[in-house]
């Protein structure tokens, strides 16, 4: 599956906020948003935008934040906004579950990598297995009940070995369970809205795509 190649900091500074990209390097003062809060590019910072944001530029704004924190590009983005149509209940949550789904972002949310790119990393790299087959896809969708666990193999490698270590600093979310001891995770049930940051607005996601 195709992913974004570029440098990531940009992308926040093109959003204006830190999106969280790089781990342990955004909470600190080398942040790029910090250092830099302009826009990218030549003009970057002397362009302001002047008067109000038009729908159009405000509902794109919120779509393309959403893809970039979850590093989905906009075919695979687009599908999910579909699958999220012909789900039952309210479209823009469908599609924040359909996201947080992921494999890439479950390792994430159990606290195995520091970020959702490191996450997609470590699973295409086959360090993962789901319900007890190894799974080396980013983009699989879980459903509750599902185990994660990192392979026999992997368990050994020091950079998991040193996960168990930092287990007290790493508090996953309520809607699943983590067990950095054993090296293993389990998704509960599927998040809440409440449970879902990252400063996402899903009804300007729903009207970009419903023009
Ligand atoms: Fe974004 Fe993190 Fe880079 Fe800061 S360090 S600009 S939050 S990716």
């Amino acid at each position: 599956m195709a992913r974004y190649t570029g440098p990531v900091c940009k992308l926040c500074r093109r959003e204006g906020e830190k999106l969280f990209l790089k781990g342990e390097r955004c909470y600190t003062p080398n942040c790029a948003v910090e250092k830099r809060a302009y826009a990218p590019g030549e003009h970057g910072r002397y362009s302001r935008r002047r008067g109000r944001e038009s729908d159009f530029s405000l509902q794109l704004r919120g779509k393309q934040k959403a893809k970039r924190i979850y590093g989905v590009l906009e075919r695979q983005f687009r599908r999910y906004f579909h699958d999220a149509q012909r789900r039952p209940g309210l479209t823009g949550l469908n599609l924040l579950q359909i996201l947080e789904s992921r494999l890439d972002n479950i390792v994430y949310r159990l606290g195995f990598a520091d970020s959702r790119a490191q996450a997609r990393q470590l699973v295409s790299h086959g360090h993962f297995m789901v319900n007890n087959r190894r799974n080396n896809v980013p983009s699989t969708t879980l459903k509750p009940g599902d185990m994660v666990e990192i392979t026999e193999r992997s368990s050994q490698i020091e950079y998991f070995k040193t996960l168990r270590a930092a287990e007290e600093s790493r508090t996953p979310p309520t809607w699943v369970e983590a067990d950095l001891d054993k090296l293993t995770g389990r998704v509960i049930r599927l998040p809440e809205r409440a449970e879902i940051d990252g400063n996402l607005n899903e009804q300007l996601i729903v009207e970009f795509y419903s023009r």
